[in-house]
């Protein structure tokens, strides 16, 4: 039986802590009561949004409509061969709870992803992505509802477009279907990526001498846990911005100005990317805070609520940052997070 409440505080519902109301939420536990809820929604026309674990959102106000948190449950072998491992995981799983289970089990592709928070249902919304591996290297298939029509479709990986943090459902299909499940191809045989940030430096700390998934898993903890704020401790969601992609001559251009820019390959030979933490770090904001608003001192990329900052105080400090690295560098940079 579904619940629908009113005017209930989403604080606890994201990892920002930021203090909105949603005019109305409800939880799904089945694909019935979302079939439920959308009924109901046919007669109460409220706009929809689907939460997961709020870990990649920030409300700037109330949210005026129906907040449906989907927490379908449930991971499952679909099929396998001597490679790979065919696994369907419910979009209300846990990320890093379902990650460990590769871990454990031995199939291999996502330990890189250790430590994300959220939700597998969001893990295709931006493509998530960490240490040189993204959810499409081993993305299959996803099954999504229609939210309009209550019709169930599944998506192939060509139709999705992933790109870098982006994926069509955060795009043209934006707030169009709620992500059921989503089916992952993962390796028997394993082929690890190690050589990307500071991994290989965390695996010869930790006197690893043998690669294997739980090391990779571990090292990444590790690194992560080192570098990035807790959202139970300070509130943030994580990068707030993408890491620019410029052309590779505007590229040489800024660092005849700046010989220290750091670049790494970009989508083609063309294109070079340059971490966003570096260009704010420049224009001094690494560490700014202003009342519980903030840049983390440790990864600037991180915006961070101190306590009590409203969405609105995190927007504007995000919109001053964007106006200053233009202003410097002349790159325009984009916010990562979904701004409701
Ligand atoms: P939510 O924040 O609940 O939702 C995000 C968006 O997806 C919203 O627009 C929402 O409407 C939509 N959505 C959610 N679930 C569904 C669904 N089932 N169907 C349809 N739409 C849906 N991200 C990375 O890519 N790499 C990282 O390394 C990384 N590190 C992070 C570290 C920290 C400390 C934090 C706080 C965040 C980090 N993130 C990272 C961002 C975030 O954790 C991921 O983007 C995550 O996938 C968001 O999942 P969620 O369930 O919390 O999504
Ligand atoms: P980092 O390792 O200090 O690297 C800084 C930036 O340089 C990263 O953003 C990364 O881009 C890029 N980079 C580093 N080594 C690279 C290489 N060998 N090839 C290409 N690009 C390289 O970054 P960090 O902040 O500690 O984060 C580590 C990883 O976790 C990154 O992949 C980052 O994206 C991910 N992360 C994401 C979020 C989020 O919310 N989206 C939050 C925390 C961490 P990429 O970002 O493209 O990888």
């Amino acid at each position: 039986m579904i619940k629908i409440t009113s005017h209930i505080s989403l604080q606890p519902f994201n990892s920002f802590g930021v203090d909105v109301s949603a005019r109305y939420f409800a939880t799904a536990e089945s694909l019935e009561e979302i079939q439920e809820i959308l009924e109901w929604n046919k007669t109460h026309q409220q706009r929809l949004l689907v939460l997961g674990g709020g870990s990649n959102i920030l409300f700037t106000h109330d949210y005026d409509g129906l907040v449906l948190q989907n927490t379908l449950k449930g991971i499952s072998i679909i099929k396998e061969d001597d490679n790979y491992i065919y696994i369907k995981a419910m979009a209300g799983e846990n990320w890093h709870s379902f990650v460990q289970y590769c871990v454990k089990n031995q199939y291999q592709g996502i330990e890189n992803l250790s430590l994300i928070p959220g939700n597998v249902g969001a893990s295709p919304m931006q493509n998530i992505g960490a240490y040189g591996v993204e959810i499409k290297d081993v993305f299959e298939s996803l099954d999504a509802l229609h939210l309009p029509n209550g019709e169930m479709i599944s998506f192939t990986h060509a139709q999705c477009k992933f790109g870098y943090r982006e994926s069509i459902f955060k795009q043209s299909l934006r707030n169009q279907f709620l992500i059921v499940s989503v089916t992952y191809k993962l390796r028997k045989q394993p082929k690890f990526t190690v050589s990307y940030g500071n991994i290989e430096q965390a695996l010869e700390e930790m006197g690893v001498r043998e690669l294997s998934i739980e090391a990779i898993a571990n090292a990444v903890i590790q690194i992560r846990q080192s570098k990035l704020p807790d959202p139970a401790k300070i509130g943030n969601a994580g990068s707030f911005f993408k890491n620019p992609v410029i052309h590779q001559t505007f590229y040489e251009a800024l660092q005849k100005l700046y010989p220290e820019i750091p670049g790494f390959p970009g989508s083609d030979k063309f294109m070079t990317k340059v971490p966003a933490a570096w260009l704010i770090e420049q224009t001094g904001w690494k560490g700014y805070r202003k009342g519980d608003a903030g840049c983390y001192p440790f990864q600037p990329l991180v915006l961070v609520n101190y306590g009590k900052a409203t969405g609105t105080d995190i927007y504007a400090l995000s919109s001053e940052i964007i106006e200053s690295v233009q202003e410097k560098f002349g790159i325009l940079l984009e916010r990562e997070v979904n701004i409701y």
